[in-house]
């Protein structure tokens, strides 16, 4: 295995499936089982979900909404898709630890960074609920701020989309995707990987970030394995 530590960035929006809302089990269920075959490879692994399957921050303010109060319903968004992931996960016989930065200490573990590195050694998958634990975030910034926190060797952006390319491929017909591309060529380029925090962060820290389809099956485990699939982003 190319690498022995990942942090595995999974958005809110894969987990509907083909629903317009919520979680499909059937994802689930398919996520658990890409996740398993590296897992049985020895693959140390992190996990960081979003919520936008059910509420975002941004949506409630453009209702309307007081943003802040929005941002807490988008924490707690992922923290219910993150214990559904975990029920999924230990379903395939697979130990895990959920641990959130807000606190929820009947359902989860604060989060504590030496705790959850305890678990990557022992190979349990440590899910990380409730984003970075404050507004004005998105869950992209908080897996690659833990990334960074547990020492992960790379930041893997499971999505719906093969990789990044010249222009939205959906779109634009002429669209090349890149294999391989560094931090500045997406920034000079005006490419959309992450949001500009969770960007910058990933690439001060020198943490790359490899964007694949997390749809395909054997995906996951060609990626952990070095295959180039999806487009790696490195400095
Ligand atoms: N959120 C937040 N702080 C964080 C992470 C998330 O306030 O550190 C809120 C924010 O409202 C966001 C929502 O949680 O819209 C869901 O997260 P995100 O949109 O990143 O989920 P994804 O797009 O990956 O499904």
């Amino acid at each position: 295995m190319k690498y022995k530590r990942i942090l595995l960035k999974l958005s809110g929006e894969a987990l509907m499936g083909d629903q317009q809302y919520g979680i499909d089990p059937k994802m689930l269920a398919a996520y658990a089982a890409e996740i398993k075959e590296i897992h049985n490879k020895g693959v140390e692994i992190a996990i960081v979900i979003g919520g936008g399957n059910i509420f975002r921050g941004l949506a409630g303010a453009s209702s309307g909404m007081d943003r802040v109060q929005g941002d807490y319903m988008g924490m707690l968004a992922t923290v219910i898709n993150g214990m559904a992931l975990q029920g999924a996960l230990e379903d395939a016989g697979m130990q895990t630890r959920l641990q959130t930065a807000l606190k929820i200490e009947s359902i989860a573990e604060p989060y504590i960074k030496r705790r959850a590195t305890r678990h990557l050694e022992k190979g349990r998958i440590v899910i990380f609920g409730a984003g970075t634990g404050n507004p004005y975030f998105t869950t992209d910034t908080a897996a690659v701020l833990r990334g960074i926190e547990v020492h992960a060797d790379v930041i893997l952006k499971g999505t719906r989309v093969d990789g990044v390319y010249t222009a939205d491929p959906e779109k634009d017909s002429n669209a090349v995707k890149f294999d391989y591309i560094s931090f500045e060529d997406v920034l000079a380029k005006g490419l959309n990987v992450m949001d500009t925090t969770a960007f910058t962060l990933s690439q001060e820290n020198k943490l790359p970030i490899i964007v694949f389809d997390m749809n395909k099956p054997g995906n996951l485990l060609k990626v952990c394995e070095g295959a180039t699939i999806g487009t790696t982003v490195t400095i």
